[in-house]
């Protein structure tokens, strides 16, 4: 199994590497191997490119530009509608 248990300071974190997810947290949210998961993936001697998640690779993201792209009128041609603007939530 890709299991990994790797220790980084006064920390130790579960990689687990088929399902590419880390203790920390930080290879789940964000698709790109954290150091302990690249840890993990050196110790296996594998490459950390291969484990960065599908939606940061080039076919994707032309895959994402693929369908048509509508170009959409200025403000000076908006229909104006009767009810109150929509204005941005008050700054806290
Ligand atoms: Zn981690």
């Amino acid at each position: 199994v890709d299991l990994w248990q790797v220790t980084s300071g006064q920390q130790t974190h579960a990689v687990n590497l088929q399902m590419h997810t880390c203790g920390c947290r930080k290879w789940d949210l964000s698709g790109i191997p954290c150091n302990h998961a690249i840890s993990a993936i050196n110790k296996a001697k594998r490459k950390p490119e291969d484990y960065v998640s599908k939606f940061f690779k080039k076919e994707i993201y032309l895959a994402a530009y693929e369908p048509m792209i509508y170009p959409v009128p200025g403000e000076h041609d908006w229909t104006r509608t009767p009810g109150p603007d929509i204005d941005p939530p008050a700054f806290k």
